[in-house]
């Protein structure tokens, strides 16, 4: 018996990185899993990679700043597999500039993809979870950044703290239909999200790459290393399968101590 035995994940950004390693996980513990990606064909390739081509992981194309695109994707996982149980709100991206030098149109993407895109599926989630009667778990992926701020990173880590709002706000409108709501926060993993942003961090501070990631990323960690995508798919099935309102409205850190709070 699998952890998460007839129950339905939806993990947006699931195409690569760390929603790649929660779909895989989930799916191992016996979840049939959805890989929502804006880039629809990595996340067919991903659900075959997953599955071996045996229906049991489905690639959908989806932005999860489109409103209608949100709503029919859910509809069509509906249609195929009735509610979804377990939503991870994880799609996101990295954009870095001093504050002073941040384009409007950046800001503005980059919390329309973190912010409204975790509103939007939320909504369709907790719609169905609502109208199934069977509530359901959602896991928004936060960051250390939702506890802590670094420089340069301005849009980001205004969204990882806005989500911890939307998770606790999810948290009690969601109870009354056994709706859970929680933020995972990790610190840094190697994924091409970080991979990119370190000759940019580099260039903005004017040092080697292997300052940047020893001064600046893990600078304030207890080991001086990355946190795996193997501990953040762990964490995030713990808390995906939680079977009681005891862990909702809660953020868990995993980030080797960088952040303690
Ligand atoms: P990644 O770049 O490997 O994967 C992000 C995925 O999101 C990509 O497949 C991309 O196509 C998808 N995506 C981007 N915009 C989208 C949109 N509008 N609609 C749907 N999908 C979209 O990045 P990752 O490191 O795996 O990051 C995943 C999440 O984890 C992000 O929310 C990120 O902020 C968070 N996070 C990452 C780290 C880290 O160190 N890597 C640490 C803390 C939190």
């Amino acid at each position: 018996m699998g952890e998460l035995d007839g129950k339905v994940a939806l993990i947006t950004g699931a195409a690569s990185g760390i929603g790649k390693a929660i779909a895989m996980a989930f799916h191992a513990a016996g979840a049939r899993v959805v890989v929502a990606d804006l880039d629809g064909d990595a996340a067919e390739m991903v659900a075959g990679e997953i599955d071996g081509g045996n229906g049991t992981a489905l690639g959908l194309a989806m932005d999860v700043t489109e409103e209608g695109a949100v709503n029919q994707g859910f509809d069509e996982v509906a249609s195929r597999w009735g509610a979804v149980d377990i939503l991870v709100s994880n799609a996101g991206i990295q954009v870095i500039a001093p504050l002073v030098d941040f384009q409007y149109a950046e800001w503005k993407r980059l919390l329309a993809i973190h912010l409204d895109g975790a509103f939007l599926t939320s909504r369709a989630a907790m719609r169905q979870m609502i109208a199934s009667g069977k509530g359901g778990s959602i896991l928004m992926m936060g960051s250390a950044h939702s506890h802590v701020a670094s420089k340069f990173k301005a849009p980001y880590v205004t969204a990882k703290h806005g989500l911890l709002g939307l998770a606790r706000t999810i948290a009690k409108e969601g109870a009354a239909h056994g709706i859970r709501a929680n933020v995972l926060c990790p610190g840094f993993v190697r994924t091409p999200l970080v991979e990119k942003q370190i000759p940019e961090q580099a260039t903005t501070l004017g040092i080697t790459q292997e300052d940047v990631i020893r001064d600046v990323l893990l600078r304030d960690t207890v080991d001086g290393e990355f946190t795996t995508l193997e501990d953040i798919a762990r964490v995030a099935l713990f808390m995906a399968a939680f079977p009681s309102n005891a862990l909702t409205g809660q953020s868990l850190l995993a980030s080797h101590g960088w952040v303690m709070d």
